[in-house]
């Protein structure tokens, strides 16, 4: 008899990732991706798979720190996806960033590869759940995934915001006009571009002025909670920006305003707007920020973006295995489940991946255990007493912890893991 297909929603960090483990477990994939599509020109629109939309940065890779040690409990897992990371990795310190042009058509490439994988490029909807079926479309889901999912859930999405400030290169910025040194002399880990009034005030009047993306009502209820773009936040008055984000206190010199600019990765070849997150199209955000002093000729590498995550209740609505409680061979992963962060995602697709092959082969598939940082994660996503709110890898999720055991409890976890994996891959 064939052996019954996974359908999988999304090929980004879940959902490439659960297809790759399914397929590694002889379980044959459909895997539906919408990219590249029109509506994600505002964040790359690329055709490729797993594509980071943010930060290029992975996290630390020491095990003493929580992302490290997820992403060594990973490793231990066969994570395809980390494998690729690796491969595709650029200079930044401890951390793992990744080129990720290289990276995300290289997942593309191996999932292509594989022969007991489908892969479909269209806009799933409601009629592609079908048999089981991983659900992983993330921040980006159609209309119709939600919708299918709020049905089910009888409830509304929460959502969390990202707001991400552009990025630029250090070497497009002119030194003459900026200087390097951190509030109160405590330290100089900022550049900083000063104005004076004249210049704050053209530049006032253009930011106000430059052509924005279109608002919804949500995006208006969520910039009131506190998460405000730059040109919003302008637009109540001058004072607002030279009060906040542009604020000259803390050097030895007087300025009238100063915009400050923060390393974006661990070599200081690419620095953020601090507080400069936008809604502006960027063809304005180009224009707006060569008006500030000493970035006229900038080169931004990452535009602002600010954009809502939805996610749901997971304690609520799903069961230990990513499974929807009211729909039987449903399961959800990445984004959608309350999980934070690329790497977070892909734990969710290899579970989600080993859920729907215990489901098929009738096996029991059990939480990893609550001494890794995978089995406290995900307890705290699908164990909760309460409403969960989105979480990443922390050691404030382990059941004991103290910190000047870090080592210890990654030794721990590692070797868990290795049981854990052990068992239930075979
Ligand atoms: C603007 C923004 C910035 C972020 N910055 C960071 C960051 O810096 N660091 C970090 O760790 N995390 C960041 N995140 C979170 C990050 O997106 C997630 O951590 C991670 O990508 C989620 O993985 P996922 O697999 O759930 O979703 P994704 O990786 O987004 O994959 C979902 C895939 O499903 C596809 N899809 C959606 N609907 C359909 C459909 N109907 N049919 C077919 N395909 C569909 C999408 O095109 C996409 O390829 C950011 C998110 C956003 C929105």
């Amino acid at each position: 008899m064939a052996e019954e297909r996974v359908n999988v929603i999304g090929a980004g960090f879940a959902g490439s990732e659960a297809a790759l483990t399914l397929s590694s477990l002889g379980i044959p994939v459909s895997l539906i991706e919408k990219r590249p599509e029109k509506s994600m020109e505002h964040f790359r629109n690329s055709p490729n798979f797993a594509y980071p939309v943010c930060s290029n940065s992975f996290k630390s890779m020491e095990i003493k720190n929580a992302h490290g040690l997820l992403k060594a409990e990973l490793s231990v897992m066969r994570s395809n996806i980390l494998k690729e990371a690796l491969k595709a990795k650029v200079k930044a310190g401890k951390a793992l960033a990744v080129d990720r042009d290289v990276f995300s058509e290289s997942v593309k490439h191996l999932v292509s590869e594989r022969k007991n994988i489908k892969v479909l490029n269209k806009n799933a909807t409601a009629d592609d759940i079908k048999g089981i079926t991983i659900i992983a479309t993330g921040p980006f889901s159609s209309k119709e995934i939600l919708d299918y999912i709020k049905e089910r859930v009888k409830k509304d999405f929460f959502h969390f915001i990202d707001a991400v400030s552009p990025i630029i290169l250090r070497d497009t910025i002119d030194f003459s006009k900026c200087f390097i040194a951190s509030r109160y002399n405590e330290g100089n880990d900022y550049v900083n571009c000063p104005m004076t009034k004249e210049e704050f005030e053209v530049f006032h009047d253009a930011i106000i002025n430059a052509e924005r993306l279109e608002y919804d009502d949500t995006d208006k209820e969520v910039f009131f909670s506190g998460c405000m773009p730059v040109e919003e936040i302008a637009r109540y008055g001058k004072r607002a920006l030279v009060f906040g984000v542009m604020k000259p206190v803390g050097f030895d010199k007087k300025h009238y305003a100063v915009v400050q600019l923060r390393n974006e990765n661990k070599d200081g070849t690419m620095l953020n707007i601090v507080g400069f997150q936008t809604r502006l199209k960027w063809g304005e955000q180009k224009r707006i920020i060569s008006m500030i002093p000493g970035l006229e000729k900038a080169e931004i590498v990452r535009y602002g973006v600010m954009h809502k995550n939805p996610y749901i209740d997971s304690p609520l609505c799903l069961n230990e295995n990513l499974e929807m409680k009211s729909e039987e061979g449903v399961f959800i992963a990445g984004q959608l489940t309350g999980s934070e962060g690329y790497m977070e995602a892909v734990l969710t697709g290899i579970y989600a991946g080993f859920s729907a092959y215990g489901k098929i082969k009738k096996r029991s598939i059990s939480l990893p255990p609550d001494t890794t940082m995978s089995g406290s994660l995900l307890r705290y996503l699908l164990k909760s007493e309460k409403s969960i709110s989105p979480m990443n890898a922390n050691f404030g999720l382990f059941k004991e912890y103290n910190k000047r055991e870090k080592l210890f409890y990654a030794k721990r976890a590692l070797k868990d893991i290795y049981g854990w994996y052990n068992e239930t891959a075979h």
